[in-house]
C-alpha cells in the first residue's frame, strides 16, 4: 500500500515519473531523495529533448532509471505510484493499464501538495493565471510576507517542498492538465479567473475542460476561500456545496460582487470590512481583462489581511509580463505589440479589444480545435487587416472570408512586413495568434522573441 491513513508512503516504493519536462525532473529528483526507486519514462529520445548538458548523466548518477524514446506498459504496471506530467494525455495505453490495475496516478502538484506545510493560494482559469500569480506575489511581498511563486510558470512545487518551506505563502499557477491529476489538493485560497474554449484537442468537449478547472476547489471547505469572476457566465452559476467562503468580482457593480470597477477605479469590500478604493490612473496595462486580474489579486490579498496601501503600491508598480500585450517598439508611428501568449481565442479577443484605434492582426499557429467565429466577430470593425501564418493559416483565412482584408505569410519576418504594409501612422500591429506556437516555434516565448527580432529588423531597415 502506498497510501496509509491518507499519507503517501513513498520510501522504498517503485515510483514512475512520466514525462521529462521541468516538473517531471523536479518530481523525480525529489522522490529519489525521499528514498523511492525512481524510473522516468519519456516518449521522446534523449537527443530530441531540449535538456541542458549533463542532465541525463546526473539523473543516472543519482540512481534514477531512464526509459527514453517510448513507454513500456510493463514499466507502468510494475510501479507502486505513477507521477504523470501535465503534457502527457491521460488516455495513453500504459496509463490506462496502470489505472486498471489500481495503481495511483497523480501529478506533480498533487505529489508535492501532500508534503506542503505552507498555506497555498492557487490560481487557475483559461487566461490571466501567470499575470495574477505574479501580481499576488508582488502584493504579498509589499505587504511584508515571504512568498514562493511557482507551479505551471516553470518553478515546480516539489522544488519548494524539497527545501525548508520557509515562505509565508505559496502562490501557484495551476493549469487544467495539472488539475486533472489532483486528488486531495486543497488550497487556502483558490481562484478561477475565467473559462473559455481551449485545449479542445485534448478534452472530449468544453464541459470536460470546464469541469477540470472547477477541480481547484473540489476539496475546499469552511475556512477556505474561493474567488470567482462574476463576469464569466459559467462561474457566475458555480455554487460550492461544501462551504468555502466565496468572493466574486466583475467589471460593473452588481449585488453579490465584492469588487467591481467604478469610474475606472477598483472598489473592493469584504463582509464586515470597509470599502477600499484603488485608483488605477498609474496602472499601465491595457484592457479591462487586466483590470479584472487586479480585482482578483486585490480580493485575495484583502482576504489575507494585506493592507490597502501595500496592494495599491504593488499594483501601481506592476508592469506586466513579457509576451502579454507587450509594447515592443514603434516604427514610423506604428506601434507593435507582442501578445504571443494569446494562444487561444478569448485571449486574442481581449488583446484586440484593448485598443481603441485600428489594429492589424497577426494570427495563426497550431490549431487547437476551437471555433474562430468569435474572433472574427470581435475583429470586425476593429481589425483593419490581418496576416495569417502557420498551420492554422487556411482555417483562419476561411473563417475571416471577406470580413477583413487578409494576407498569408511564410514566416514571422514576412508576417511583420506584410502587417506593416497594411498599417498607417497611429495604428497598432498586434501579434495575438489565437493558436499554439508548436508548429513553427519551440514555445510562445520563442515565437515572441522572433516577432521582436522581426520588428527590430523592420526598424533598422525602415
Ligand atoms: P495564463 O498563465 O493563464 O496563460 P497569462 O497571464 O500568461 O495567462 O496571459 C495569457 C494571455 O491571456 C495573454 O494573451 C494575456 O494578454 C491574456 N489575458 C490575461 N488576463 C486575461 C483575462 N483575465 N482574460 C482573458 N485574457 C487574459
Amino acid at each position: 500500500m502506498i497510501v496509509v491513513n491518507g499519507q503517501l508512503k513513498i520510501e522504498n516504493k517503485e515510483a514512475l515519473v512520466v514525462g521529462l519536462g521541468e516538473s517531471g525532473l523536479a518530481a523525480a529528483r525529489w522522490l529519489v531523495k525521499q528514498g523511492s526507486h525512481v524510473t522516468i519514462s519519456e516518449k521522446q529520445t534523449g537527443s530530441d529533448l531540449d535538456l541542458d548538458n549533463g542532465v541525463l548523466d546526473d539523473l543516472l548518477r543519482s540512481g534514477i532509471k531512464l526509459e527514453l524514446g517510448g513507454h513500456r506498459v510493463k514499466t507502468f504496471t510494475g510501479a507502486d505510484l505513477v507521477v504523470v506530467s501535465p503534457g502527457v494525455p491521460l488516455d495513453v495505453r500504459p496509463l490506462v493499464e496502470a489505472r486498471e490495475k489500481g495503481i495511483p496516478i497523480i501529478g506533480e502538484i498533487e505529489l508535492a501538495s501532500r508534503f506542503l506545510k505552507t498555506s497555498c493560494i492557487a490560481v487557475t482559469g483559461t487566461n490571466g493565471k501567470s499575470t495574477v500569480v505574479n501580481l499576488i506575489g508582488d502584493i504579498l511581498l509589499k505587504g511584508g510576507k515571504s512568498v514562493f511563486v511557482g507551479g505551471n510558470i516553470g518553478r515546480p512545487l516539489t522544488n519548494y517542498v524539497g527545501g525548508e518551506q520557509r515562505a509565508d505563502y505559496v502562490v501557484l499557477e495551476v493549469s487544467s492538465f495539472q488539475l486533472d491529476t489532483t486528488q486531495t489538493f486543497s488550497p487556502l485560497v483558490a481562484l478561477i479567473l475565467n473559462v473559455s474554449p481551449d485545449h479542445l484537442d485534448r478534452y472530449a468537449d468544453y464541459c470536460s475542460y470546464a469541469r477540470s478547472k472547477e477541480r481547484i476547489s473540489a476539496n475546499q471547505g469552511p475556512g477556505q476561500i474561493l474567488i470567482l469572476s462574476d463576469d464569466d457566465p459559467l462561474l457566475r452559476k458555480f455554487q460550492h456545496k461544501n462551504g468555502p467562503t466565496v468572493y466574486r468580482y466583475g467589471l460593473k457593480s452588481k449585488p453579490g460582487r465584492h469588487a467591481f470597477l467604478d469610474n475606472g477605479q477598483i472598489q473592493a469590500k469584504l463582509p464586515g470590512e470597509k470599502m477600499i478604493t484603488l485608483n488605477l490612473d498609474r496602472f499601465s496595462l491595457p484592457g479591462n481583462h487586466n483590470r479584472a486580474n487586479m480585482m482578483a489579486a486585490t480580493l485575495t490579498c484583502l482576504a489575507l489581511k494585506i493592507s490597502p496601501p501595500a496592494i495599491r503600491e504593488a499594483i501601481e508598480h506592476f508592469k506586466g509580463l513579457p509576451h502579454r500585450t507587450e509594447l515592443v517598439d514603434t516604427v514610423r508611428g506604428v506601434a507593435f505589440y507582442n501578445d504571443s501568449k494569446a494562444t487561444n481565442i478569448d485571449a486574442a479577443i481581449k488583446a484586440i479589444t484593448s485598443f481603441t484605434g485600428p489594429v492589424v492582426l497577426i494570427a495563426g499557429g497550431r490549431h487547437k480545435g476551437s471555433d474562430y467565429l468569435p474572433l472574427v466577430e470581435a475583429a470586425s470593425g476593429r481589425v483593419k487587416g490581418a496576416v495569417f501564418l502557420g498551420e492554422a493559416s487556411c482555417l483562419l483565412a476561411e473563417a475571416f472570408g471577406s470580413r477583413v482584408p487578409w494576407a498569408q505569410a511564410t514566416d514571422m519576418h514576412n508576417a511583420v512586413s506584410l502587417a506593416f504594409d497594411q498599417a498607417q501612422e497611429g495604428d497598432v500591429v498586434l501579434l495575438a495568434p489565437a493558436c499554439s506556437s508548436f508548429d513553427m516555434f519551440r514555445d510562445f516565448k520563442h515565437r515572441g522573441a522572433v516577432f521582436r527580432e522581426a520588428v527590430k529588423r523592420l526598424r533598422d531597415g525602415a
